[in-house]
């Protein structure tokens, strides 16, 4: 087969960068070369290199062709000028005509005015930009695809060299001088309230490719192959292995037949390598082009397999001999932000909580279950942070501001002062609730309103006496078992209830059996693939598909009681047939206990999550067999509405302020009231004040919350009187529009209520 004159062109030209590179010399010297020898390889007069430095700005670095005086003093920001759009867009731009292009930028001290044409890419690494490279000719000169593609595989060349800092230094990299630099920030969706202050760790492999350009394409080829046939072999092993370990096999499954089936792809690894690139940058190549592609796709189902590509060629690289970057736990600062695109609950317990000070997401929702672990190790989120990861860089200082949802990269003085100053503030509020701590939540006209707290680790139970709450309202079983690598054993289990009961001091605790499934998977127990995990395999339909877990778990429950009372709930029931089948696996193993000698419960008490709205029709039946009811309204409202409560896009899709939601638990508070059933809620909305307020003006007198939301709620009780707003509520349950949400905010505001 003829090859293609580019690639010969293309290995010609990478192997003259490769001895500039070797061939030592200060880094500007070599910049100057490396613009020269591409010029006229290219057949062009002008060739220059554009760093992107701290603060947004590209800087010209070298050039051939332009006046030499505009070297570091031709600064644009992203965006700006035809340089600035191709970095904005981290894409490549050709023009024949570029001086009549709308974005064109005239920078006189270039003398760039007599240059028509115009081809640039992006210098990309890791999906960011690290700046441009540009090549310009006086003709009105129609660039092909194939220049276009040398242009890219230079920029390849060139981002890794710029990456280790064999090119451009750390301090040239630094702010530059006379160019005035406001911090990044970068406005996001507040998830966690509080304010959090570290340095960013990106939630993600960062693989070094030290050898760039290669020798032999030939060879290259081959090693691809052998790659590829490692890989396709370590995952077969891994998909067969009895338990699919580390709960990667869905991802994992679905990215090996995306790539490792998709020719394209493949295919243009291959032409990378063609054009003079060691197999491995040839991959990372192509995984830059996806990733730069991908970055303006806001389709969260794709930014879902951009994720698992990137995860999958990460893989490819290694098995090429190329080095994870990622910095081991010991060298990890003390304070760590964690940058994520999106992320599952176990992976953020992942880290060392005690150097976690915030977490930024990319995607996130609310009420995803990283969101709720996030706020019980109150830790400060903001999330749907776009373009979080071109922005950040890894170890930049950060500022997560929670309360309002917004991050400050690299923040200046005058910022960081600000923020001590809300930190202190946060702190004067703080101290606020916990002076109120030993007050009753009880409202102006009267009602004492329960207020339990939402619990999930031994580290959250000291926050019971600290807040003054009356109990555990909710305890989520599955968190050890989320940070566990297998299975824990009865005793395991019975030792860490029994712990929970102990810090308890008698106060009342509702265990919910094992919720797992949908964004909660164990790494340990396989649930195959499920085009809708959140209305899959989950929960109590785990339990009563596996009896004898569910068994294990109530065992460990009645043998850490130990005589004391013990309460427990099942989630996620869908009717009450669920209920008694749960009902029965307990009486069962109650007996069994019981008869082998273990102290019984001074009390049991059993209730059921209202989750699922097919219950909802049927809780005349289920409250004579129940002791108590716990509103889960984070899955009630996502199934109520058919949004999954994980999506971002649809987090503004639904409000439990909305006249379905308010009158959908108007009815059960009322059921429950009708047979003096207890009834609470332990879903996030509770922990929100206006909300809250909402809730009680219904009828409800107990609500389980986070930690920190216990002083705002109990603030607001005690300066609400119940029942005008039940009366007002009446009148809003008709209404047609989407929220009620601002009505009853302005209620609250003129009847000072805190909220
Ligand atoms: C709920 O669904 O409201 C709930 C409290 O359970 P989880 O958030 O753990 O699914
Ligand atoms: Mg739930």
């Amino acid at each position: 087969m003829q090859e293609p004159i580019s690639w010969v062109g293309a290995r010609r030209l990478l192997r003259r960068l490769r001895d500039i590179m070797a061939a030592g010399g200060s880094a500007q010297a070599r910049l100057d070369q490396i613009v020269r020898v591409i010029a006229a390889d290219i057949v062009a007069e002008v060739c220059s290199i554009y760093v992107m430095r701290a603060g947004e700005v590209l800087e010209l670095f070298a050039t051939e062709g332009l006046k030499r005086e505009a070297v570091h003093r031709t600064r644009l920001r992203v965006g700006e000028g035809l340089v600035g759009d191709i970095a904005a867009y981290a894409r490549p731009l050709a023009l024949a005509d570029a001086q009549h292009h709308p974005k064109f930028a005239f920078r006189p001290e270039t003398g760039e005015e007599i240059y028509h044409s115009l081809v640039g890419v992006p210098i990309l690494r890791d999906g960011r930009v690290l700046g441009v490279l540009v090549v310009q000719n006086r003709t009105q000169r129609h660039y092909t695809e194939e220049e276009v593609e040398i242009l890219e595989t230079v920029a390849m060349v060139l981002a890794e060299t710029l990456a280790t800092g064999e090119l451009v230094g750390a301090s040239e990299l630094a702010p530059t001088d006379g160019i005035a630099l406001l911090p990044v920030r970068l406005d996001g969706m507040r998830i966690n309230a509080g304010i959090g202050i570290g340095q960013a760790l990106l939630h993600h492999r960062r693989i070094a490719v030290r050898r760039v350009i290669a020798e032999d394409p030939q060879t290259e080829l081959a090693r691809l192959e052998t790659a590829l046939g490692e890989l396709k072999s370590a995952l077969d092993t891994m998909l067969a292995s009895a338990d699919m370990a580390h709960g990667e096999h869905r991802e994992i499954l679905e990215t090996y037949r995306m790539v490792i089936g998709d020719r394209g792809w493949t295919r243009r690894v291959r032409e990378a390598i063609q054009t003079g690139l060691s197999a491995e940058a040839a991959v990372q190549k192509v995984q830059n082009d996806t990733r730069a592609r991908m970055a303006q796709v806001a389709d969260p189902f794709f930014r879902e397999r951009l994720g698992e590509l990137n995860e999958l060629t990460d893989r490819l690289l290694l098995h090429l001999g190329a080095e994870d970057e990622q910095p081991k736990p010991a060298e990890l600062p003390d304070d760590i932000v964690v940058v994520a695109r999106d992320m599952g609950p176990a992976e953020l317990l992942d880290y060392d909580r005690a150097k976690l000070r915030g977490l930024v997401l990319e995607e996130g929702a609310p009420t995803s279950h990283v969101a709720i672990i996030a706020r019980a190790l109150a830790i400060p989120v903001v999330g749907r942070v776009r373009d979080a990861f071109s922005k950040i860089d890894m170890l930049d200082p950060l500022i997560v501001d929670g309360e309002r949802g917004v991050v400050f990269v690299r923040p200046g003085e005058d910022v960081q002062q600000s923020f001590s100053e809300s930190v202190r503030l946060s702190a004067e509020r703080a101290a606020s609730y916990a002076a109120a701590r030993d007050l009753p939540a009880v409202t102006r006209d009267g009602e004492r309103v329960a207020l339990h707290l939402n619990a999930g680790l031994l580290i959250d139970m000291p926050h019971l006496h600290e807040t003054g709450a009356d109990g555990i309202g909710l305890y989520r079983t599955e968190l050890p078992f989320m940070m566990r690598a297998s299975f824990p054993t009865v005793d395991e289990q019975a030792q860490i209830y029994g712990r929970v009961l102990d810090l308890a001091r008698g106060k009342p605790v509702i265990f919910r059996t094992l919720d797992i499934g949908g964004d909660k998977g164990l790494p340990y127990l396989p649930d195959g693939h499920e085009e809708n995990p959140a209305m899959g395999w989950r929960a109590i339909r785990i339990g009563l598909d596996r009896p004898a877990m569910l068994r294990q778990q109530l065992r460990a429950l009645i043998r850490a009681a130990a005589g004391r009372p013990l309460h427990i709930m099942f989630p996620m029931i869908a009717e009450v047939a669920e209920f008694d089948a749960a009902r029965a696996v307990l009486k069962l193993e109650y007996e069994r206990q019981v008869a082998a000698g273990t102290p019984p419960p001074a009390e049991l008490k059993l209730g059921a999550m209202l989750e699922v709205p097919s219950l909802v029709w049927q809780l005349p039946t289920l409250l004579e067999r129940v002791d108590f009811v716990s509103i889960g309204s984070n899955d009630l409202l996502q199934f109520l509405f058919a949004t999954d409560r994980t999506n971002p896009r649809l987090a503004d899709r639904y409000d439990l302020l909305s006249p379905p939601v308010l009158a959908m638990l108007r009815r059960v508070i009322a059921d429950c009231a009708a047979r003096g059933a207890a009834v609470s809620l332990c879903g996030e909305a509770g922990s929100h004040p206006l909300e809250a307020m909402a809730l009680i003006g219904l009828g409800l007198r107990s609500l389980s919350v986070s930690p920190p939301a216990i002083g705002p709620i109990k603030m607001m009780i005690r300066s609400l009187a119940v029942r005008p707003l039940a009366t007002y509520l009446e009148t809003l349950i008709g209404l047609p529009g989407h929220s009620v949400r601002a009505k009853l905010h302005d209620y609250a505001v003129d009847h000072g209520i805190a909220i």
